[in-house]
């Protein structure tokens, strides 16, 4: 059997609950690995360097771009954010599911070069919801909100790209659906194709 992880992109718009959809996830399953990105954005009160993020300055961050670091980077709102690429392939050998939380850029970048990925987008259930949940998280200010809100209306072309699309209503219900959706990921046949042989050997008699 291939007991080798499963990757999960998560992108949504900024302020539809990604952060804390996985932080629940990850108190309630213990087969979760949530990749740390770094940035050159500050950290928000309550951040700790290398719990939400790394934080670099924009020279460390092209230092690690140069030695090839990372798994992808991109720009978003002015700052750099990228995958830090050894933590998350010692976790997928490990056989953890291992979730990189990154927008769409990044999502895309890394269905390309690793084409098993699979592709969440979350949503919060309407735009006058998003911006109340964008307001009310009270850490950016009303230009960076507007920003980010036009940065959605970009992100929005691309939510066809991915694979589900899980609307944030009820906390409780969409931690579910995405824990649902990783396990049902595990019974496709192209990811037991190993399981598939042994039986089609062992049934011929080899
Ligand atoms: P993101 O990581 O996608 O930018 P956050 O997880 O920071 O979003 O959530 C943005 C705000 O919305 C936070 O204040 C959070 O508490 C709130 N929030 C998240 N999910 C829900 C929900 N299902 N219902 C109401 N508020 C929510
Ligand atoms: P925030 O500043 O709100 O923490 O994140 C802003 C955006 O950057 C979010 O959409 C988040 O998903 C995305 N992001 C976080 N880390 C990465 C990363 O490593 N790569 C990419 N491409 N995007 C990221």
């Amino acid at each position: 059997m291939n007991k080798k992880g499963i990757l999960t992109v998560v992108s949504g718009f900024s302020g539809a609950g990604k952060g804390t959809i996985m932080k629940e996830l990850l108190k309630k399953y213990d087969n979760y690995a949530l990749s740390v990105s770094a940035t050159t954005r500050a950290p928000r009160p309550g951040e700790t360097d290398g719990r939400e993020y790394f934080f670099k300055t924009k020279e460390e961050f092209e230092k690690m771009i140069a030695q090839d670091e990372l798994i992808e980077y991109a720009s978003y709102v002015n700052n750099y954010y990228g995958t830090p690429k050894a933590y998350v392939e010692e976790q997928l050998e490990a056989g953890k599911d291992v979730i990189l939380e990154i927008e769409i850029q990044g999502a895309l970048k890394v269905k390309e070069k690793m084409p098993d990925t699979l592709l969440l987008f979350i949503t919060p259930p309407s735009v006058e919801e998003l911006r109340k949940r964008l307001v009310g998280r009270g850490t950016e200010t009303m230009e960076v909100i507007e920003s980010r809100l036009k940065r959605a209306g970009e992100e929005a072309e691309g939510m066809d790209r991915y694979d589900y699309l899980i609307v944030n209503d009820k906390l409780d219900i969409c931690v579910e659906d995405v824990h649902e959706i990783i396990r049902g990921e595990h019974l496709r046949s192209f990811r037991n194709a190993e399981f598939i042989e042994h039986m089609k050997a062992e049934l011929k008699g080899e």
